[in-house]
């Protein structure tokens, strides 16, 4: 039964192109050469004239996503509760398991969830903070996340702009010590380094590298070994080197975080919250780094409701040390200068009920994939 009002009469998906510009040469990530960042806007429209916002994971695979929202998730939900989100979010993964725990169903999900989140708030009058138990601040410190550069000079000069733009902390998507070597020398002593391997080592030659890295001082190596669910290699790793190890953009749900937290490997769990399931799920997951001791890191590369619901859940988790904030230029931003970092590398809570801020038309239309 649904309460009056907030009965879902509609579930469309929009899928954008975000055009951009970064420190180096056209790159990408997956085996394509990225000209846009592609995302699905989930818009989620309600009896009572509300209107909720959510972004699902998209990029090399957004038709994909695109399809199972448009085919599959969307019938089952229009004509359900959506004030009923955990009711409704239990059903729909239950449902629709056997179609993937992970991947472009779980990505589908996460959108409708971060648009049913974005509906609570603004039928409550209130952030999505203050929904999660609270919202402590309305800073939150961001860390500038570069693309790979084609040789140690351009991960240098690249360094020496991203400080020059006020941040404090800088990661890179390199896999060579020179090019850590380099931004180390770039940035000096007293700010924050963190490498994001994205799966490329062996365990053999992440124990090696990573050897090497110590110098550096890293605040944590990301994803140093394929395929990323290997955590008795990364436990491994973890045991025999001083360095810091975050994970988790690549582990399908919460149930799959509690055999990552259990091997003891990371120190930084990484839940995406348009990947993995979206805020409901993501809530779990801080639960359970709580009780087991872990910071969270959230993946976060993105300019959609994506990033405001990660913005939320680190106003409202004291677990969440900084957020990933994609080191690109966007060419029109959804958003205006909201979510985007300010001269001290700070992010600032829009003050909006929800996820605190709707995505603009005028850029929706200039952005959409047919
Ligand atoms: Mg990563």
């Amino acid at each position: 039964m649904s309460e009056s009002g907030s009965r879902i009469r509609s579930v469309e998906v929009i899928p954008v192109g975000l055009r951009y510009t970064h420190d180096g040469p056209p790159t990408g990530f997956g085996g394509a050469q990225w000209t846009t960042l592609r995302y699905a806007l989930v818009k989620v429209c309600t009896d009572d004239g509300l209107v909720g916002w959510g972004e699902a994971f998209g990029y090399n695979v957004l038709s994909a996503t695109v399809q199972v929202i448009r085919d599959t998730l969307a019938p089952l939900a229009v004509g359900r509760d959506a004030a009923d989100i955990a009711g409704l979010m239990g059903s729909l993964k239950h449902t629709l398991h056997l179609f993937g725990r992970g991947g472009p169903t779980q990505y589908a999900l996460g959108g409708l969830d971060i648009a049913l989140w974005d509906l609570a708030g603004k039928r409550a009058g209130t952030s999505v903070a203050a929904l999660l138990g609270g919202m402590r601040r309305r800073e939150i410190p961001a860390y500038s996340s570069l693309m790979r550069m084609p040789d140690p000079a351009g991960v240098a000069r690249a360094c020496e702009k991203v400080l020059a733009r006020g941040f404090t902390q800088v990661k890179l998507h390199e896999h060579t010590v020179e090019a850590v070597a380099a931004a180390r020398g770039a940035i000096g002593e007293d700010a924050e380094l963190m490498l994001d391997v994205n799966c490329a080592w062996t365990p053999g030659e992440a124990e090696r590298i990573v050897e090497q890295l110590v110098p550096y001082r890293l605040k944590w190596v990301e994803e140093p070994i394929y395929p990323p669910e290997d955590f008795e290699a990364l436990a491994r790793l973890r045991q025999r080197v001083p360095v810091p190890l975050a994970a988790g953009e690549n582990l399908a749900n919460a149930w799959s975080f509690k055999a990552a937290i259990a091997s003891g490997a990371l120190d930084f769990l990484q839940p995406s919250v348009t990947k993995t399931g979206g805020i409901s799920e993501l809530r779990t997951i801080l639960t359970m780094a709580e009780m087991h001791g872990c910071a969270v890191a959230p993946h976060s590369p993105y300019f959609g409701p994506g990033l405001l619901a990660t913005l939320q859940l680190a106003a409202h988790s004291p677990l969440i040390g900084q957020i990933e904030s994609f080191g690109v230029r966007l060419e029109t931003p959804l958003f205006g200068p909201v979510g985007l970092p300010d001269a001290r590398g700070v992010i600032h809570l829009p003050d909006g009920p929800g996820l605190g801020a709707d995505p603009d038309p005028e850029v929706i239309e200039a952005c959409r994939i047919a």
